[in-house]
């Protein structure tokens, strides 16, 4: 039977490049965002996929992502990834910090991650062995942080990886494998254009890196050539 894969932030960058390397896989795919009307390459996919299903959904309305982890309830998901994200000012240096928007990007980046999580816990558990994938950052990493400065998206990024760990504990005896990832630095309207790579290379590595893990790496945090990244 063929696997089936759920992701976040779909319309486009990451997201959408994921769901056409797992279609062309032969996976099902459902691929979800805020705005199905305005994610024109993601709808187009439909017509020539019937492996993919579309739905419409902000990470950061609980009440809808418990709704829609209702109606996929007894549908296995082999593969579930958080993709979603939000950078925030491009400032946010010392002095210079929006308040309203760091709670922002909190909600997106380190909130709703969990909350998706326990939306989709019992499909994760119905597959026989199943990964739960946290897009984050090398932003986010302290061990990295040498050149300080961005206090938003970096302590969003630290943050959910706090939460990686703690899922990791928590879902083993469930099976679930729990990672965070870094894509590298993309060509995406969030990395911009004078990035290091196009997302389709950083789709393929992360791709590998997925089909290769086990239960073994649960709670690492990997860069998408699978080289793990100081916490
Ligand atoms: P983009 O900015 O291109 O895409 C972000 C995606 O997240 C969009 O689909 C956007 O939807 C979606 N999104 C934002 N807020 C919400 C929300 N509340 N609910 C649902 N979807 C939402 O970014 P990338 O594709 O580059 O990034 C994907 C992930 O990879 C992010 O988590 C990012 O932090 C991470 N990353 C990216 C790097 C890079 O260099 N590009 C480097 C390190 C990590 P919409 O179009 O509706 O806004």
């Amino acid at each position: 039977m063929a696997k089936h894969l759920f992701i976040t932030g779909a319309n486009r960058g990451l997201g959408l490049t994921m769901v056409k390397q797992y279609l062309q896989a032969g996976w099902n795919v459902t691929a979800c965002c805020r705005e199905p009307e305005q994610a024109g390459e993601l709808i187009l996919l439909l017509e020539e996929h019937e492996s993919l299903s579309v739905f419409q959904l902000d990470v950061t309305d609980y009440p809808a992502l418990q709704q829609l982890g209702d109606n996929l309830q007894g549908e296995p998901i082999d593969l579930l990834i958080n993709n979603a994200g939000y950078y925030g000012p491009k400032g946010s240096t010392l002095g210079d910090i929006d308040v309203e928007e760091w709670r922002r990007v909190f909600e997106i980046n380190s909130i709703a991650p969990l909350k998706v999580l326990e939306a989709f816990r019992e499909n994760l558990k119905l597959a026989s062995s199943s990964i739960f994938a946290i897009l984050s950052s090398k932003m986010g990493s302290m061990g990295d942080n040498t050149s300080g400065g961005t206090y938003i998206y970096r302590s969003s990024k630290a943050a959910i990886n706090s939460v990686v760990r703690s899922l990791s504990v928590d879902l083993r005896d469930d099976n679930i494998a729990v990672v965070a990832l870094h894509p590298g630095w993309v060509k995406t309207e969030m990395g911009g254009p004078n990035a290091l790579i196009d997302a389709q290379e950083s789709v393929t590595g992360l791709k590998r890196v997925l089909d290769g893990l086990d239960m073994s790496q649960t709670g690492e945090f990997l860069d998408f050539r699978g080289q793990k990244i100081p916490w």
